[in-house]
């Protein structure tokens, strides 16, 4: 079984809470987001990943995308054609794990 969010209420609510817990930055980066630009991220994703509190990290939408993570490549395109993140954007791939 896939991981699945909590109801929207209840995965908004969560989301303002990392947010604030982190905040209101980048964990990678440091960029200053708000909180309806922020994205939270889930540090552990799949099946081992949670939705609690530990496991997910406030990031701004460039870092998300570049994460290493075959679940973000759904969200290439779209960064690209918004420009928010470079035709090269191969060699900026993170991750920490
Ligand atoms: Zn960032």
């Amino acid at each position: 079984m896939p991981r699945r969010r909590p109801p929207p209420e209840i995965w908004e609510e969560r989301r303002r809470l990392v947010w604030e817990r982190d905040e209101g930055r980048c964990t990678h980066c440091g960029a200053p987001l708000t909180l309806e630009e922020c994205h939270c991220d889930h540090i552990r994703s799949g099946k081992l990943g949670t939705n609690e509190m530990v496991n997910l990290r406030t990031l701004c939408r460039r870092c998300h995308v570049l994460r290493a993570d075959i679940r973000h490549r759904g969200m290439i395109a779209a960064a690209l054609r918004d420009g928010i993140i470079p035709p090269d954007w191969r060699g900026l791939v993170w991750d920490d794990e």
